[in-house]
C-alpha cells in the first residue's frame, strides 16, 4: 500500500487546559465541525451519564466531569489529517499531560477567558517547556460574564513567560461577543446566531478606522480593543516578519506591506521555532472561533517532518542516536498508553519512522520480546476503525498486545533501538489496598498488576514488615480513580486504607562507617569488613555509589553486593522505614576471608554499615511540599489565609481575580487531607483551590516526632 497523506499533511496535537477552561467542549466542536461527528453532545449532559462524549468516556470522568484518559481521535480538516490527543487538566494526572506532550507535535492551550491563566495552566505551560512543544493560544468563554481578553494576553506574557503574539480580537464580549477580527487577513468575521450551524459574514476592516462603530459595539472596554486595531496589526507584522528578512527588508525600506500568505508563513516558522506562541480568542460553546482554531492547527502547528528526529538512547537513557520521521527508515514506534476496555487492551503507538503493517512480528526492545502485530484500530473513542498498516508520524492503536506497556520501544527486529522514553514524577501519597472480599484477592492482584502497567505513576509495593500492598501515586483522587476503575473495567472491589504521605529519609552529616560481619556456625563461618563514607548531596541527585577501594581490599567480585545491599537498605530508612534519598556511598575499604566470605557476607555488612552509619548522620525526615492556590471572594480572605498559616504554610503571593482573591501558598501535604470540605464551610462553598507537587522539604523536629510514633505504632498493630 502507498502512503494516503502525506507527512506535510499530518497534524498530531493536543489540546491542554485547566480543568473546566472548555477542552471538552472544544474537542467536541472540532469534531463536529470535522464532520466525523453529526451530533453537538453538551458536556453538562455528561455529568449525569445521560449520553457520552467522545473523549470522555470512562465512566468516573464521566461522574467526575473531568478528562482522566488521554483518547486519541484522528479527524480531517479540510484534507490535513489531524490526530487530536485528549489532555486532562486535574493535576493528579499530571502524568497523562506527560504521556500526551512526549508524543505530540503541537498544541492547543485552552484559556477560560474569564479566570485567564490558572495554576494547572502553567504546570501543563512548563511541561510543554520541557517537551519543547510549540503551541497555539485560544481564549475561550469570550461569551461569559467578565471574560476579559486583554488580560488573559497580559497573563500569557507575565504568568507564563511567554512572547503572545495577538492573531484575533474578539468583538464584543459576554453577551455581546460577536466574533473576531482576523489580523492576518484583516477582516471581521461576524456570526449570524449562536446556533452550532451558524455562519459567519467576512467584512474588510481596512485600516481599522471607525471599526467599532462600524461593527455596532458599544461597550467601552470592548470598544477601546478594537480602537487598538492598528497597534495590534503593526505589532503583528513586526513580530511575524522577525522570521524573514527579505519580507522585513522590503515593508521597512520600501513599505510594501507582507501578503496574508506572508505572514502566515512566517507566524508557522515562529510557532514551530517556539519563538512566539499566537493567541485567538473564541467561544467553543457558542460556536465561535472552532473552525480557526482547526484553521491555525493546518496553518501555524508542525507536521511530523518540521520537528527534531526523535532520539534513540542507550540503557542509562543517553542519547546515542536519532530515527529520522519517514517510510523509507526502519519501523519503530512507542507505545505511549495502554487502555483496557470492552475489547481487551488497547495499546496507543505513535510510530516515528517506517511502516508496521498487519501481520508483522516486531520487537520490544524495552522489554526483550516479541509482538506479533494483529488487529490495528484508528481511533474514534469508542468507534474503531480497522486499518492494514500505520506509517511514520501516524497515531494507532494496537488491539491485544501481549508484552507492551505504556513507555516501551516497539521496533523492526533487524533494526533494533530504544526510543526516549517518557519522564514520569515520582509519586508523593500512598495507601494501603486489597481486595474488598478476600476469595477476591487474587483477582484484585491481577488487576492491580495491571493497572500499574498502563500508568507509570503508580507504584505498587509489598510493605516488608507488614506484608501490607502499598500504591502509591499523585494524589488521593487519582489513586481513588485507580480503584474505581478497578471496580468497572475488572468487577473486582478494592478497599484502601487511610491515604499517607510519601516521606523521605536523608541526612545532614557525612559519615564514615565500619562494619565486620563474623558468624561462626558450625564448621563453616561468615566473614565480610567493608570501610563505607556516607556524603549527603543536593535535594533531587538521588543516591550515587562510588568504589574507592586499593589493592583488593575487597574483592572485585563482591564490590557489587556491597552496591546492591545499600541500594534495599536505603529503601527502608532508620527513622521511620521511608526511603533514604540524595546521598554518595563510598566504599573505602574492607577485608575478606579466604574461606568464610562470599556475595551474601558483603551484603549483609553493607547493609549494616549503613544503619549504623546513618544513624549517627544526623538523619532527617523529609516531606512533599505543594504549592497550592486558592481562590475565592475578598470576604474570606482572612479566613482562608489564617487556615493556611495553621496548616504550616508559607504564604507566596495574593493577586486580585476579578472580584475573587487568589491566595497562593506551599504547604505541606500531610496538613492537606480534608482541605477541600474545610475550604468549602469557610467560603459557604464559593472558594475552590488547586493545588501540584512543590518540593521535599525537612520536617519540623516535633512534627517529625509524631509521624515516627505513628509509624512505628501502626507497624506494632499489624504485626500483633
Ligand atoms: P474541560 O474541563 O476543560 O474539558 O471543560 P468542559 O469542556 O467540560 O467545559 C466546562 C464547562 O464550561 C461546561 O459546563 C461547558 O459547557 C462550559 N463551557 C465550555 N466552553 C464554553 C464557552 O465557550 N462559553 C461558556 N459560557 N461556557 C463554556
Amino acid at each position: 500500500m502507498a502512503r494516503t497523506t502525506p507527512l506535510a499533511d499530518i497534524r498530531n496535537i493536543g489540546i491542554i487546559a485547566h480543568v473546566d477552561a472548555g477542552k471538552t467542549t472544544t474537542t467536541e466542536r472540532i469534531l463536529y465541525y470535522t464532520g466525523k461527528k453529526h451530533t453537538i453532545v453538551e458536556i453538562h449532559e455528561t455529568k449525569d451519564l445521560k449520553t457520552t462524549t467522545t473523549t470522555d468516556y470512562l465512566e468516573q470522568e464521566q461522574k467526575r466531569g473531568i478528562t482522566i484518559q488521554s483518547a486519541a481521535v484522528s479527524t480531517f480538516w479540510p484534507m490535513v489529517k489531524i490526530n487530536v490527543i485528549d489532555t486532562p487538566g486535574h493535576v493528579d494526572f499530571t502524568i497523562e499531560v506527560n504521556r500526551s506532550l512526549r508524543v505530540l507535535d503541537g498544541a492547543v492551550v485552552v484559556f477560560d477567558g474569564v479566570a485567564g491563566v490558572e495554576p494547572q495552566s502553567e504546570t501543563n505551560w512548563r511541561l510543554a517547556n520541557n517537551y519543547n512543544v510549540p503551541r497555539i493560544c485560544y481564549v475561550n468563554k469570550m461569551d461569559r460574564s467578565g471574560a476579559n481578553f486583554v488580560r488573559c494576553v497580559d497573563m500569557i506574557k507575565t504568568r507564563l513567560g511567554s512572547r503572545p503574539l495577538v492573531l484575533q480580537l474578539p468583538i464584543g464580549s459576554e453577551d455581546f461577543f460577536k466574533g473576531m477580527i482576523d489580523l492576518v487577513e484583516e477582516n471581521a468575521l461576524v456570526w449570524d446566531s449562536d446556533d452550532k450551524d451558524a455562519k459567519w459574514q467576512i467584512i474588510p476592516v481596512g485600516d481599522g478606522t471607525g471599526v467599532a462603530d462600524k461593527l455596532g459595539i458599544t461597550v467601552p472596554s470592548d470598544r477601546k480593543i478594537l480602537d487598538n486595531y492598528a497597534k495590534y496589526r503593526s505589532e503583528l507584522v513586526d513580530t511575524a516578519l522577525e522570521m524573514d528578512d527579505e519580507a522585513m527588508e522590503k515593508y521597512l525600506t520600501d513599505n510594501v506591506p507582507p501578503t496574508a500568505d506572508v505572514l502566515r508563513a512566517c507566524i508557522r516558522k515562529g510557532v514551530i521555532t517556539s519563538a512566539f506562541t499566537p493567541v485567538l480568542c473564541g467561544s467553543s460553546y457558542k460556536n465561535k472561533g472552532v473552525q480557526q482554531v482547526l484553521d491555525a492547527v493546518v496553518d501555524y502547528m508542525p507536521a511530523p517532518t518540521d520537528v527534531p528526529a526523535i532520539n534513540t538512547v542507550d540503557e542509562d537513557g543517553n542519547p546515542i542516536g536519532e530515527r529520522k520521521c519517514s517510510d523509507d527508515e526502519p519501523f519503530a514506534g512507542l507505545a505511549f498508553k495502554v487502555i483496557n476496555d470492552t475489547y481487551g487492551a488497547l495499546t496507543f503507538v505513535r510510530v516515528y519512522s517506517g511502516v508496521l503493517a498487519k501481520g508483522m512480528s516486531v520487537t520490544n526492545t524495552t522489554r526483550g520480546k516479541r509482538e506479533k502485530i494483529g488487529r490495528m484500530v484508528e481511533m474514534f473513542a469508542e468507534k474503531q476503525n480497522p486499518i492494514e498498516e500505520a506509517r511514520a508520524g501516524d497515531i494507532i492503536a494496537l488491539v491485544s498486545l501481549a508484552e507492551t506497556d505504556t513507555g516501551d520501544t516497539l521496533c523492526d527486529t533487524d533494526h533494533q533501538v530504544v526510543l526516549e522514553r517518557m519522564r514520569f514524577p515520582d509519586p508523593v501519597i500512598s495507601v494501603s489496598v486489597k481486595a474488598k472480599l478476600k476469595a477476591e484477592a487474587e483477582k484484585f492482584g491481577a488487576a492491580l498488576g495491571k493497572m500499574v502497567r498502563a500508568d507509570p505513576s503508580l507504584h505498587l509495593e509489598t510493605d516488608r514488615e507488614t506484608n501490607e500492598t502499598i500504591l502509591r501515586g499523585m494524589g488521593e483522587l487519582h489513586l481513588e480513580v485507580t480503584l474505581d476503575r478497578m471496580r468497572t473495567e475488572f468487577g473486582v472491589e478494592g478497599i484502601m486504607g487511610e491515604p499517607q504521605v510519601a516521606y523521605r529519609e536523608s541526612f545532614t552529616k557525612s559519615i564514615d562507617e565500619h562494619y565486620v560481619h563474623k558468624k561462626q556456625t558450625g564448621g563453616s563461618g561468615q566473614f565480610a569488613e567493608v570501610w563505607i563514607k556516607f556524603e549527603p548531596l543536593p535535594r533531587g541527585t538521588g543516591f550515587e555509589f562510588v568504589d574507592d577501594t586499593t589493592g583488593g581490599s575487597v574483592p572485585r567480585e563482591f564490590v557489587p553486593a556491597v552496591e546492591k545491599g545499600l541500594k534495599i537498605q536505603k529503601e527502608d530508612g532508620v527513622l521511620a522505614h521511608f526511603p533514604t534519598v540524595d546521598f554518595r556511598a563510598t566504599l573505602h575499604d574492607g577485608s575478606y576471608h579466604d574461606v568464610d566470605s562470599n556475595a551474601l557476607t558483603f551484603e549483609i555488612a553493607a547493609k549494616a554499615c549503613f544503619r549504623e552509619g546513618i544513624r549517627k548522620a544526623g538523619p532527617q525526615l523529609l516531606e512533599p511540599v505543594m504549592k497550592v492556590e486558592t481562590v475565592s471572594p475578598g470576604d474570606y480572605l482572612g479566613d482562608v489565609i489564617g487556615d493556611m498559616n495553621r496548616r504550616r504554610g508559607t504564604i507566596l503571593e495574593q493577586v486580585e481575580r476579578g472580584t475573587n482573591t487568589a491566595v497562593v501558598a506551599t504547604i505541606p501535604l500531610s496538613e492537606m487531607f480534608g482541605y477541600i470540605g474545610q475550604l468549602r464551610s469557610m467560603s459557604s462553598g464559593r472558594a475552590s483551590f488547586t493545588m501540584e507537587f512543590s518540593h521535599y522539604d525537612p520536617v519540623p523536629k516535633q512534627v517529625a516526632d509524631e509521624v515516627i510514633e505513628e509509624v512505628a505504632k501502626r507497624r506494632a498493630a499489624l504485626n500483633a
